[in-house]
Formats: structure tokens, C-alpha cells, sequence
């Protein structure tokens, strides 16, 4: 039997779950809700998605009414789901709950933040994507005009030093994306817990699509990211990623350890023409070496707690796309 490429089907109908994380939401959700509402209604309408489809709101431990509004919003409209968690647990984690519960009830899920900064109506070309054949589609900025100089300015930064690590990561995408169902399967196979879902879904492979919209300002509420968990949040997706700082280590030792042997032989010359005082040169060789050698130790000890990283993430292998084969 051949696995029949499914991107060669014209598909339309299929169930669409829309994640949305709120942490103390109160203030947008009312909005939020009637909007995606209206939009899910209107894809219904002209067939793109099918009449299971839902909005699953994500409560993320809030402090404020969010639940009570989910709630709520559950009771008068069916097309509303609600998630909450036991505790606050971060934008990611929040996320990743929402994708894996839609996922036994979803052929494709799309996250977005409940702020609706990212623009909504991006979402039928999200759909057109993935009957296309894409699994992942990306949303990706197109400006970054409603974001302040500061957060533009260490936000592209912050996309360009990772992709300079190594790190596959999509210029300026940030949650905003549609995911199929077997690409979230795939996704559930990463059993880490530093979770950088921007480095990870790259990962996961698969055909994938970019769609690029305007992001408007937060109408309501304030920024849940202060700048002190925007920074651990990027030192995590860097150190979740990447064994370079570990490996940079190894080469300031290796470069610190020859200039010592040119050091030493400096001294020594100086030595030889009188020009030191008693012990400089033994003092001065010694500090050198021994500093190019320790990081030199240090390094390579890394190399090896880099690898012992990669193992215990215990990240898939390889991940499946499709098999020919006429076995039944
Ligand atoms: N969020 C969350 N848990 C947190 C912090 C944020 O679920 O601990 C959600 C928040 O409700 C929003 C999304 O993550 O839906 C993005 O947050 P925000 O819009 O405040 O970030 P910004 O757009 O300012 O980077
Ligand atoms: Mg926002």
C-alpha cells in the first residue's frame, strides 16, 4: 500500500483548535473572545474549517478574574474550551499544555496570544497553508513598528546571536503558528523541560510555510514579559540550544595557552639580556600556563557536560514523514 502524499488532496472541513495562554487576562479577554468568536464563525461559514473546531483558552495560573471569564464564556458559547492550570508556569509551558490537549481533538492548532497583537485575520492564510501541505506554518512579522526602539532593537539581536550559535530559528516569529496534528505529535516526543518552543519546532521538520502579518499593540492590559523574564527567557533559549559558549571556553584556553608559550619565551629572552628582577620570569611563565591550561581542562570537561546535556534531553532521533513501501 503507498502512503498516499496527503499535500496532493484538496482538503477543506478539517477541525481548527485555536491555543490561546492568558495570564492575567481579565482585561483583554471579553475583546479577545467576541473576535476570534466572529472569525471562527466566518471560517465555518465558507467551509475552511469544520463546526468542531474551538477556542481553548489557556489559563496559566492567573490571579485576577481570567478563570472566571473562561468559565463563563464556556457556558454561554460551546465554541469556547478552557484549560487551567494548577499554578503560574510560564508563557511556554502554558503553550505547550494547550497545543497537547488540542491535539487528541484537533487536525491543526494554531497558538496565538490572548493580547491579539499578532493579527487575526493572518489566520485564514494560516489554513490556506496547511491544506496547501504545510505542517508548520510560521507567522512572522512583517514590521516592528507598535514595539518600542528598545524591544525591537534587542529582540532582532536576540534573533540574529542565536541564529549565529547555530540555532535554526525562524527572523522574527515568535508564537504565532499553525501546527498539524502529526507535527504536534512529533513535538510531544521532546521530553525537555527548559522548553524554547521557537528552537524546537524548527526540530521537528516537515513541510513548512511563512505567512507575514502586521503586529499591532496590546489594546488592553500590560505586557506580561517585564524585561527581567524577556532576558531569561533568551539566556534559556540559547542555553537550551547551543554548546558554543562551551566550546568558546576551550578556545580562549587553547589561545591563552600559546600566547603563554610566546610569554615564556619572551621572558626567557629577557631573562638571558638581565633585564628582570629575581623570580619574574618562573612567577610570570607559571601564571600564564597554568591559566591557558586550566580553561583549556575546563573546556573540554564542557565538551563532555555538552554531550551529557544532549543525552539526557533525549530529543527524537529522526521523525518520520512518510514510507513507501508495498508490505501490507
Ligand atoms: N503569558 C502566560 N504566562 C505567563 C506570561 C504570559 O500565559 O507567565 C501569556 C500572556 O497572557 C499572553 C502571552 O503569554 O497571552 C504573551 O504575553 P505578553 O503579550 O504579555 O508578551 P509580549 O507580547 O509583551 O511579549
Ligand atoms: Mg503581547
Amino acid at each position: 500500500m503507498f502512503d498516499k502524499p496527503e499535500n496532493q488532496e484538496k482538503r477543506a472541513g478539517e477541525t481548527l483548535y485555536l491555543v490561546v495562554p492568558c495570564y492575567n487576562e481579565e482585561a483583554v479577554l471579553p475583546e479577545t473572545s467576541r473576535r476570534l468568536a466572529e472569525k471562527l464563525e466566518k471560517m465555518e461559514k465558507t467551509g475552511l474549517v469544520s463546526g468542531k473546531s474551538r477556542i481553548l483558552f489557556v489559563d496559566d495560573g492567573s490571579k485576577d478574574k481570567t478563570w472566571e471569564l473562561i468559565e463563563g464564556l464556556h457556558r454561554e458559547n460551546t465554541k469556547f474550551s478552557g484549560l487551567k492550570l494548577s499554578r503560574n508556569r510560564g508563557h511556554q509551558n502554558a503553550l505547550l499544555a494547550g497545543l497537547m490537549t488540542a491535539k487528541q481533538y484537533a487536525d491543526m492548532v494554531i497558538s496565538l496570544d490572548a493580547d491579539l497583537q499578532d493579527d487575526v485575520d493572518a489566520i485564514d492564510r494560516f489554513v490556506e497553508e496547511y491544506y496547501r501541505g504545510s505542517d508548520v506554518v510560521y507567522g512572522v512579522r512583517s514590521s516592528r513598528a507598535t514595539d518600542t526602539a528598545f524591544k525591537r532593537g534587542t529582540a532582532q539581536g536576540f534573533y540574529k546571536f542565536m541564529q549565529a550559535l547555530g540555532v535554526d530559528i525562524v527572523d522574527n516569529h515568535a508564537d504565532y503558528r499553525l501546527m498539524s496534528r502529526r507535527a504536534l505529535e512529533a513535538l510531544s516526543q521532546y521530553r525537555e523541560v527548559n522548553l524554547f518552543l521557537r528552537g524546537v519546532v524548527p526540530l521537528v521538520g516537515f513541510p513548512s510555510a511563512i505567512v507575514t502579518y502586521e503586529r499591532h499593540e496590546r489594546f488592553a492590559g500590560e505586557s506580561k514579559y517585564p524585561l527581567k523574564k524577556m532576558l531569561a527567557f533568551a539566556f534559556d533559549g540559547i542555553t537550551s540550544f547551543s554548546v558554543k559558549p562551551i566550546r568558546l571556553i576551550t578556545w580562549l584556553g587553547v589561545v591563552i595557552f600559546l600566547a603563554s608559550i610566546i610569554m615564556l619565551l619572551a621572558l626567557l629572552i629577557q631573562k638571558l639580556f638581565g633585564y628582570t628582577v629575581q623570580g619574574w620570569t618562573t612567577l610570570m611563565g607559571s601564571i600564564w600556563m597554568i591559566g591557558g591550561i586550566q580553561l583549556l581542562c575546563l573546556g573540554i570537561i564542557g565538551e563532555y557536560v555538552g554531550k551529557i546535556y544532549a543525552e539526557v534531553k533525549q530529543r527524537p532521533r529522526f521523525i518520520i514523514d512518510r514510507l513507501l513501501n508495498d508490505e501490507e
